[in-house]
This record gives structure tokens, sequence and C-alpha cells, in this order.
């Protein structure tokens, strides 16, 4: 997709000069080419060739930007079809629907603001709250838009076809970056204009991709969503795949996030096809449930999607306290995998123990995989004991390790001069194993 080290090393200065940072200009391509380095790092590239590298090295899909601050959602810059090939970068903006007919507005955004959920130590939440002008009336959608706009710090998508009434709405709630949605054939000048105005995304919406196509080139705007007019579910699936086919492809007209609608009037169908388009590509897709039992499985399947593949999910390598432990608590080791690590703390924790946990950095793998690659070391335990500052909160010299790799117990002994306790196999059995072996 991207230029070659080879390509981008014929348009540097190749004098070697070091002030990017890098020993020769071929090296400095190179990171280049692996996107571990910014054009601007080199100084001296000549205008033209930072033309030229700049429009070959631009992502196949912009990345546009809706809302300010903490909760700015960021979408496009994906680089492939298939997850397995590389990643995907920017997970789907989940956006939940609020008519301006709707009688409580604000408690609804309450709602919507506590869809905030705890996988595995990381928080997900949705992450847009659209307005919809199901009124027809401007006031009305300007007094919703400002209503949802003082009680939510998510970004707005504001919903209205109609130029007058999304005037109104951007008058009332426009300083924020919300996403306007949207232009279409009947009004696509006056809906730029009023993106240019506000410096605001813009979704353009054609009646097909043909229809799209000529739009989003007419409109000679570059922070847009496209969405292509359909509404079925295998129809959007269909545009959905094209689009991305054709965007990495570098079809320019089409090189940016798209925008979907779960709206189906059945709530289980709408949360499926909510579904289908997280799978598949959508930058946004807007439900109308705020139901944490329809958004749980959606944030679920959206971690799961954009999870980096060749990245295992970790925590943080440092002492974890559990409960209020004291000088006399069981200190534990294990590796810094989640899975690995959260079935411990939550072991610990279900048995009732105060105690420490240090998980020691395996690259995010599991205790046996650790072992077996050569990470999950004395060495590395012993050094995590000593630097962790464990050893200044516990009065005794006693670790539990895994069942597992009873084999390190010796030489971690040796290195460390630490009492080594062979743990159970599975974490399931440390309340037991503290019951009986640790002697309080
Ligand atoms: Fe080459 Fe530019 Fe790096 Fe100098 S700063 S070594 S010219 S790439």
């Amino acid at each position: 997709m991207g230029l070659t080290g080879l390509a981008i090393f014929k348009q540097l200065p190749k004098t070697n000069c070091k002030d990017c940072g890098q020993p020769t200009c071929l090296a400095f391509a190179m990171q280049l080419a692996s996107g571990k380095a910014a054009l601007d790092q080199c100084p001296h590239v000549s205008d033209a060739a930072k033309e030229a590298l700049d429009s070959a090295s631009a992502p196949p899909i912009a990345l546009v930007k809706i809302g300010k601050g903490e909760k700015e959602v960021a979408l496009g810059n994906e680089t492939v079809l298939f997850r397995h090939e590389k990643r995907f970068e920017y997970p789907t903006g989940i956006a939940i629907a609020v008519k301006d007919t709707d009688g409580d507005i604000a408690s609804k955004v309450a709602g919507i603001n506590k869809l905030v959920f705890d996988r595995v130590g990381q928080i997900h939440s949705v992450n847009l709250v659209a307005v919809v002008n199901a009124s027809g009336d401007g006031a009305k959608f300007a007094e919703a838009a400002k209503t949802v706009q003082a009680n939510t710090e998510f970004p707005l998508v504001l919903v209205s076809e109609d130029p007058a009434a999304m005037g109104s709405a951007l008058e009332a709630a426009g300083a924020n970056n919300p996403l306007i949605c949207g232009a279409n054939a009947a009004n696509l000048e006056a809906m730029v204009e009023l993106a240019k105005k506000y410096d605001a995304p813009l979704v353009v919406k054609g009646n097909g991709l043909e229809e799209l196509e000529s739009l989003v080139e007419k409109a000679g705007y570059k922070k847009l969503f496209l969405d292509s007019g359909a509404r079925e579910v295998n129809k959007v699936l269909a545009d959905q795949t094209q689009i991305r086919r054709q965007a990495l492809k570098k079809f320019r007209p089409f090189g940016y996030p798209t925008i979907t609608f779960a709206d189906n009037t059945d709530p289980i169908q709408a949360v499926v096809d909510a579904s289908v388009y997280i799978a598949k590509y959508a930058g946004i897709v807007v439900v109308d449930s705020a139901d944490p039992a329809d958004l749980l499985p959606l944030i679920t399947l959206r971690l799961n999607i954009y999870t980096d593949p060749q990245k295992p999910i970790a925590v943080e390598s440092k002492l974890y306290e559990i409960g209020t432990p004291g000088p006399d608590s069981p200190v534990f080791v294990t590796t810094n995998f989640s899975l690995t690590y959260f079935n411990v703390q939550g072991d610990v924790e279900s048995g009732r123990i105060n105690g420490y946990i240090l998980p020691v950095d395996t690259d995010g793998i599991s205790v046996m995989t650790g072992w077996a690659a050569g990470k999950f070391t004395p060495e590395k335990i012993t050094e995590m004991l000593n630097t962790s500052g464990v050893a200044d909160k516990v009065s005794h010299r006693k670790v539990v390790i895994p069942g597992g790799v009873a084999v390190l117990s010796g030489k971690l002994h040796e290195l460390s001069g630490w009492e080594v306790l062979v743990g159970p196999r599975e974490s399931g059995g440390i309340p037991s194993f503290i019951k009986q072996r640790w002697g309080a």
C-alpha cells in the first residue's frame, strides 16, 4: 500500500547528514516505509520530493475527527481489508440516537453517559450521541442539540437533511466539532458551506455508490464520512465492502470513513445489523437502543475485532496490591498476559486474600508459553522482586510461583534469596493453597 523504502530513498537528499536521528538516508527511508518515522523529521527534503512522498504515502482512508478534547473520536486511516493482514486501527464509533421528539432528552442522555463497561481492566464505552431531527422542525432540532450538548461530553452527530434546521442546530451546538449528517444530492452545496463555516466533518449520502462518488467529487471538501444510502443489511454490507476495497486501491472518492444506521424496528435485528456493520468496516454505527444489554455485546465484538492480533493484551508490569495487604501478606508472581493476570487477581480477591501480585513482563504471554520462550525466568522474577518495591512492603521473604513452573524454584531461590513456594497449577487453587500453606 505504502511506498517501499527504496522508492522513498530515491526522493531523499542522500547526504547522510544524520539530522533526522538516523545514521543514513537509507535507514531513514526504511523507518519511513514501516511507519516508524515521519517525513518532517528530515529537514532537508525538497518541496517537490515532499509533495511526491506526501501524496504517495497518504493513507488510503483519511483520518477524520469528531468532537474535541478527551472524548474526541478519530476514524479512518485503515490500511487492510482483513484484520489478520495487519490490524484495524480506529474502532467503530458507536453513536446512540436521540430524537428531537423524545420526551425527556436530558435523562436519556444521562443514561447514555453511563454506557461505560470494564472489560479485563480496560474501560470501553459508546462514543457519540446522534441528535435526530425527527420532528422536521428546525427550532426543536436546535433545542434538542443544545440540551444534548449541555448534558454529555460525547461528541455529537447532527442528523438532518434540511440545511436551515442544520444551521440552527449548529448555531446551538456547533462549537464542539460535531459531525454534520448530512449532505445529499439536493442539499450538497448548502451543507458543504455549513461544514466549511464550522470547520466540521460532513456526511455525504449518495443514492448508491455511483452517486456517492460524484457527490464526493463535487463537494470539494476533505473532512468527509460516506453513506451509500443503503439501509437493508445485505445492501449495506455489500456497499461497505466495495467502499473499503476501492479505498484500499487508492480510489480517492472512497478514501473516507463511513457511517451506517442500524435502525431496524426489531431491537434484536438492530443489534445483529449493528454487529455486521462493526465487523465490516463501519466508521460509525448509529443505534437507537441505549439498553446496556444491547450495547455490551456490540462493544465486546468491537473489542475483539479491533484488538491488534500481533500484540497480546498485557497489563503493566508493576506491583499490584489486592485488598489491604500488610507486611505478612503473600506475594504471588505471574506473567503480564491480561487473561493470566486477571485470573490470578480474581482468585486472590474471591479467596478474600490480602496480597501482592507481581506480573513479570513476558511481552504479554502466559506462564507456560513465557517459560518455554525464555521470557518467564528466575532472573526476571528476581529483578522484579528487587525493583518493584515489594521487599519494602513485606517483612518475610517468601514468594509463591505458579505450579506449572516449579522447575524455576531452585534457581530463583539461589538468585533472589527468597523462599520459593510452588503454588497450584491453576489459579483457582490459590485460596485453598494459602489456607494450607501460608502460615500467617
Ligand atoms: Fe538523510 Fe534527511 Fe536524514 Fe539527513 S536528515 S540523513 S538528509 S534523511
